[in-house]
């Protein structure tokens, strides 16, 4: 077995940030996800037509670019976040302007918080006639949130989905965020990732989307996810293309595991076969710590 090469210089990269859609239900997280979604590479390269893979990537003009996870809604983060996930970067809170803030929008907060995760606020529904953005701001002020423009730093943009306007401005707002996290990642290591969705397909057997945090997931590498392991047969990027590599931050669908994990099951490579059955059979019995026994 080869064993992979570590030399001194540590290459670290700038990577996209990843980004949640948190809120009340009704108050449009979906329809904003599917407006971001027709922005993305995906979409501009399938001319439109887009699989839903658990995440997505939107390329702006600049060159760079942001994922989204496609999965709105709190059960999914605090699951992904139970099993341990660095699940994202910014949470983007989506309150709607006529409604204002409701109890779901208060616990979507709570979550970002206890994950010690930002959170730019996406004022939706501003097409509406009852919108009231303002009101919104007041009542987001009130429950704690230090909103930009009243002397604090959370960013505000106002979106319509439906209209499909403020989405850019949404997008900068991001990257802008981003940019303050110096966002950084190392490649020149074995990957360690986080699945985001798995699904069986007929002719390629389980297929995981998984988003690498660090490292660099390659092709032809033994891997256990979660309780599942395999040895990595194909990469493919969210437009399907082959890749022999998978850098932080970039969602993958990876083939070759040999049964299904779990959204926010945690990816990690190993050396051998023989480890990666060894690892999968004992996370299955739950009686191995996670990580440190791989290598
Ligand atoms: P979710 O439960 O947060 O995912 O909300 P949805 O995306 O399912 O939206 C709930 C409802 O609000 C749907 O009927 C949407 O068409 C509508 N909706 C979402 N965004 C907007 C918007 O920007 N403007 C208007 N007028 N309606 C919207």
């Amino acid at each position: 077995v080869r064993r992979q090469h570590f030399n001194g210089g540590a290459e670290i990269l700038p990577r996209p940030p990843v980004v949640t859609v948190m809120g009340h239900v009704d108050h449009g997280k979906t329809s904003l996800l599917d407006a971001l979604r027709q922005t993305s590479v995906a979409a501009k390269e399938a001319g439109g037509i887009t699989q839903h893979l658990g995440a997505f990537v939107v390329g702006m003009p600049s060159g760079s670019s942001i994922t989204f996870l496609d999965t709105p809604g709190h059960a999914a983060f605090s699951a992904m976040r139970a099993r341990g996930a660095a699940v994202t970067d910014i949470v983007v809170l989506v309150v709607a302007a006529d409604d204002g803030v409701m109890p779901q929008t208060l616990e979507a907060m709570s979550h970002a918080k206890a994950a010690n995760v930002p959170v730019i606020v996406a004022i939706n529904k501003c097409d509406k006639p009852a919108a009231n953005p303002e009101r919104v701001k007041i009542q987001l002020a009130s429950e704690g949130l230090q909103l930009e423009e009243m002397g604090g730093d959370v960013q505000v943009v106002e979106v319509s989905a439906v209209k499909k306007t403020g989405l850019d401005d949404l997008e900068e707002t991001l990257l802008l965020q981003a940019e303050i996290m110096d966002l950084k990642a190392r490649v020149d290591r074995p990957a360690q990732a986080y699945v985001v969705e798995a699904r069986l397909d007929k002719g390629h057997g389980p297929l995981a989307t998984a988003i690498v945090n660090t490292g660099t997931l390659v092709c032809g590498q033994y891997v256990v996810a979660g309780s599942e392991w395999g040895r990595i047969r194909a990469i493919r990027d969210m437009v399907g293309k082959l890749a022999d590599r998978a850098k932080p931050a970039m969602p993958v669908e990876i083939e070759g595991l040999k049964g299904l994990p779990m959204a926010g099951d945690d990816v990690v490579v190993v050396e051998s076969e023989e480890r990666a059955r060894m690892l999968s059979a004992g996370r299955r019995k739950g009686n191995l710590r996670k990580i440190d026994l791989c290598r």
